[in-house]
């Protein structure tokens, strides 16, 4: 009843040629794909021009973060209107290496999804604990605050319009993935927190993706679990091959 959805975040790489090649590589590759929806995220000044790249292909475009604010003296920050007028549906809000490398806040990043819903962009509201907070056994308090600030104010009409990513901090770019088990017992905990605030009918229908050195080889295993939705992914999202093979094995 939920619709996959794999989201590929290309972090700080690839440069403009690359950029092209990639998102073009993946909209020939995929163009017949319906049944997952499919999305790249690449750094801020590719964005037009890979969404010309994979414009009418079932590849959608999304941005790793935005500002909140909807324009003005904010110096390097990026709208959410400007990212609609270069072709984005979703945006990253969240990401570990923003709260753990630039110092984001749950308040600035539920600042963010509320902004973004505003919009009409499509939020990914990226969680996940440290490693030394899930050998503290604190991964249910962490991933639990982080949703619910993450959230807070975003009603019931607008919470399906978020995608939530859990994504462990140490299985990012580590090449150390979740097991499935683990992956699924956080998923499930969240569903149940979506439940609690909002409604069961809610939590069934919320997508929830799993990211942490996902690839073509783990795919299937993590997307079996019950609670798994989809996939944000990061290193094996830079090859049109690891990539559509993902989508494929869906
Ligand atoms: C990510 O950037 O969100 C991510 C999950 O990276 P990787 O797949 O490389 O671990």
């Amino acid at each position: 009843m939920r619709k996959p959805f794999i989201a590929g975040n290309w972090k700080m790489n690839k440069d403009s040629a690359g950029s092209v090649e990639l998102a073009a590589g993946l909209a020939k590759e995929l163009k017949d794909v319906d049944s997952v929806d499919v999305a790249v995220c690449p750094p801020f000044v590719y964005l037009q021009a890979v969404s010309n790249a994979v414009s009418g292909s079932p590849v959608k475009v999304g941005a790793q973060n935005m500002y909140f604010e909807a324009n003005g003296a904010f110096t390097g920050e990026i709208s959410t209107d400007m990212l609609k007028d270069v072709g984005c549906t979703y945006v990253i809000c969240g990401h570990s290496e923003r709260r753990h490398v630039i110092g984001e806040t749950d308040e600035l990043v539920n600042k963010k999804v509320k902004a973004a819903i505003e919009s009409g962009l499509l939020p990914i509201l990226a969680v996940g604990e440290l490693l030394e907070e899930r050998e503290a056994d604190k991964t249910n308090d962490v991933v639990k605050t982080q949703v619910t600030k993450g959230l807070e104010g975003v009603s019931a009409d607008d919470i399906l319009k978020v995608t939530i990513a859990y994504e462990p901090v140490w299985a990012i770019g580590t090449g150390k993935t979740a097991t499935p088990d683990q992956a699924q017992d956080v998923h499930a905990m969240i569903r149940g927190l979506i439940a609690e605030l909002y409604s069961q009918d809610v939590a069934d229908k919320i997508r929830i993706q799993y990211g942490g050195s996902a690839k073509p080889a783990n795919t299937a295993e993590l997307m079996a679990q019950p609670d798994v939705d989809g996939l944000l992914v990061g290193g094996a999202s830079l090859k049109v091959e690891d990539f559509s093979k993902m989508i494929k094995t869906v």
